[in-house]
C-alpha cells in the first residue's frame, strides 16, 4: 500500500505502528523523506527566484547542481513510496531499506555540507532521522543510518583541515578580500568574521533603522534563517511523531492494565486485582479502623443456566454486577471473585455497618427483576458471608503469628539449647520491623467469610451470615484464621 499525507493523523499513526506491514512503514519513511526533500527544493526555488538580492551570499554555481540533485532524489523517494507493496518479501524489503538509508544518508550529508555547516540543522537531521528510522524501519538499519550519518558528518568537518575543500553555497563577499590564499572557513570562523564586520558597522554605538536593515540583509541573517527553515519543521515534526508515539504507548499500556485487572464479562475488577487492592487496604489500615469483607454467591445459579441458557446466565451476571457497582462508592473494592461469586472489601467499616450494607444489598438483589428477552421476568437471590477484622483481632493475629514464627525459627535452628533464646529474640525483632501479618492474610480472611457464606447456604440461602457472630463463642480471637 502506498501511503499518503492523509495517513499521518494520530489514529492512522497508531494503526501504522501496530498494524501496518513492514513494507508500508518503509513506504511511510520514504514519504517523510519526500517531505523533507520538498523543503530543500523550496529553498532552492526561493534562492533562484531571489537571486538578484541573494547573489552576494550564495555561490550560484553550486545552486543548480544542488537543485538538480534535490529534484532527482525527491523523485526517487516518491517512486519508492509508490513501489513498496505488501507483497515484497522480507529479504527484498531489507535490501530496499538499505538502499533507502544509504541514499538518504549520502543526500542529507551533501545538503548539510552545501547548505548547512549548522549544528542545529545537522543535529536535527541526525537525531531526527534516527528516531524516525527506529519507528518505521528495522532498528538495525536505523542504527546503521545513524552511525553512517555521524561518520559522514565528522568527515565533512575534518576534511577541510586536510586541505580538501568541499562545495559550499555560502560565500562571504564582504570579507572576501581578506581571505586570499585561504579557500575554506569553518562555520564558527565565518560567524566570528561576520561578528567582526557587524561590530565595525556599529562602531558609533548608535542603532538606527538603516543599520538594522543592513543586518537584516546580511549574509548571517539569511543563512541563519535558512538553517532555521531547514531544521525547525523537521524538529517540530519529529516531536509531534514522538508525542503521538508516546500517546499510543500510553493508550496501549492503559489497555493492557485494564485487561489485566478487569473481568471481561461484568466489567468489574477481577480476583487478582481485588486481592492486590485488599492487601493494600490492609497495609494502610489505621489503629482504630476495622476492615469488613463480604463474599456473596448467587443462589441456584446453575439452574438459571439450565433453564434459560448460558447466555441468559451471563446477562444475569452483568445485571447483578451493575447493581453492585451502583451500590458502592469508588473506594469500595468490588471484585468478581469467581463464576457467580463476588467479593466486596469495605475498608474502614465496622461490623454493624457492614451488616446493614450487606442486608440492603441482599434485599435489592432479591427485588431486582431480571427480564428474559422481554418476555419472562424472574428474580435472583444471593447468599452472603461477612467477616470484619477488628483492631483487637489484628493485634491477636499479629501476636499469634509472632509466636508461630518464633517456634518455627527455634525448631529450624537445631538442637543447641543455648542458641534457642537468641534465635527466638532475632525472629521477634525481625518480625516487628517487617510484616506483622501472615502473607496469606487475605486468603485467610476470605476463607473465613466463605465459611459464613456456606452457613448462609446451609440455612436456606438469601441471607447474610456474619463469621464474627458465628465464631463469637468459640476459642480465642484469631479463631478461624488459624484453624485448619
Ligand atoms: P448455590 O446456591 O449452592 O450456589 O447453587 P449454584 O447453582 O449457584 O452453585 P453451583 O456452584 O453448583 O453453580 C454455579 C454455576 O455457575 C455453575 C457454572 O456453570 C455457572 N457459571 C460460572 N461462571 C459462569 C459464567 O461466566 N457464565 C454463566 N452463564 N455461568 C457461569
Ligand atoms: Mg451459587
Ligand atoms: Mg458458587
Amino acid at each position: 500500500m502506498a501511503v499518503s499525507i492523509s495517513n499521518l493523523g494520530y489514529k492512522k499513526l497508531s494503526q501504522m505502528i501496530f498494524e501496518w506491514q513492514a513494507a508500508d512503514r518503509t513506504s511511510l519513511m520514504a514519504l517523510f523523506i519526500v517531505m523533507e526533500v520538498a523543503l530543500h527544493w523550496l529553498w532552492c526555488f526561493f534562492v533562484w527566484w531571489q537571486q538578484d538580492v541573494l547573489y552576494n551570499y550564495i555561490n550560484m554555481h553550486y545552486l543548480y547542481p544542488l537543485w538538480l540533485g534535490v529534484s532527482v532524489v525527491g523523485l526517487f523517494f516518491l517512486c519508492m513510496v509508490k513501489c513498496l507493496f505488501h507483497s515484497k518479501s522480507n529479504e527484498a524489503l531489507d535490501k530496499w531499506q538499505i538502499v533507502l538509508i544509504t541514499i538518504y544518508t549520502l543526500y542529507i550529508a551533501t545538503v548539510i555540507v552545501m547548505i548547512g555547516y549548522s549544528s542545529l540543522f545537522a543535529g536535527v537531521s541526525v537525531v531526527g532521522g534516527a528516531m524516525l528510522g527506529m519507528m518505521l524501519i528495522k532498528r538495525r538499519n536505523a542504527w546503521r543510518m545513524f552511525w553512517l550519518q555521524l561518520i559522514l558528518m565528522l568527515l565533512a568537518i575534518m576534511l577541510p583541515y586536510f586541505g580538501v575543500s568541499l562545495p559550499n553555497l555560502r560565500q562571504l563577499t564582504i570579507i572576501h578580500p581578506m581571505l586570499d590564499g585561504q579557500n575554506y572557513l569553518t562555520y564558527n570562523e565565518i560567524i566570528a568574521a561576520e561578528n567582526m564586520v557587524s561590530a565595525l558597522a556599529f562602531e558609533n554605538n548608535v542603532l538606527n533603522w538603516d543599520d538594522i536593515n543592513e543586518v537584516q540583509r546580511s549574509s548571517a541573517f539569511f543563512w541563519r534563517s535558512t538553517h532555521l527553515f531547514l531544521a525547525l519543521p523537521k524538529a517540530i515534526f519529529i516531536v509531534y511523531m514522538f508525542r503521538a508515539l508516546l500517546l499510543i504507548l500510553d493508550d496501549s499500556r492503559q489497555e493492557t492494565i485494564r485487561h489485566a485487572n478487569q473481568d471481561e464479562l461484568t466489567q468489574l475488577k477481577n480476583r487478582r486485582y481485588g486481592l492486590k487492592k485488599m492487601k493494600y487496604a490492609l497495609s494502610q489500615i489505621k489503629e482504630n479502623q476495622d476492615l469488613s469483607i463480604i463474599l456473596l454467591d448467587l443462589d441456584w445459579f446453575k439452574s438459571i443456566n439450565d433453564n434459560y441458557g448460558h447466555e441468559m446466565g451471563d446477562q444475569v451476571l452483568v445485571e447483578i454486577s451493575q447493581t453492585l457497582a451502583q451500590s458502592f462508592s469508588d473506594e469500595t473494592i468490588i471484585t468478581r471473585y469467581g463464576g457467580e461469586e463476588f467479593l466486596i472489601v469495605l475498608p474502614n467499616t465496622k461490623h454493624d455497618s457492614a451488616m446493614v450494607i450487606a442486608e440492603q444489598l441482599r434485599s435489592s438483589i432479591a427485588e431486582q427483576v431480571i427480564n428474559v428477552e422481554g418476555v419472562i421476568d424472574f428474580n435472583v437471590t444471593a447468599s452472603f458471608g461477612l467477616y470484619t477484622l477488628t483492631y483487637e483481632e489484628r493485634a491477636c493475629i499479629a501476636q499469634k503469628y509472632k509466636t508461630i514464627l518464633k517456634e518455627r525459627a527455634v525448631s529450624e535452628s537445631g538442637s543447641l539449647p543455648i542458641i534457642k533464646p537468641i534465635v527466638a529474640y532475632r525472629a521477634e525483632s525481625h518480625l516487628s520491623s517487617m510484616q506483622k501479618m501472615p502473607s496469606d492474610i487475605c486468603q485467610r480472611l476470605i476463607s473465613t467469610a466463605d465459611k459464613a457464606l456456606y452457613e448462609a447456604k446451609h440455612r436456606g440461602r438469601n441471607q447474610v451470615v456474619s463469621a464474627n457472630k458465628m465464631f463469637a463463642e468459640q476459642d480465642d480471637c484469631a479463631h478461624s484464621l488459624y484453624r485448619s
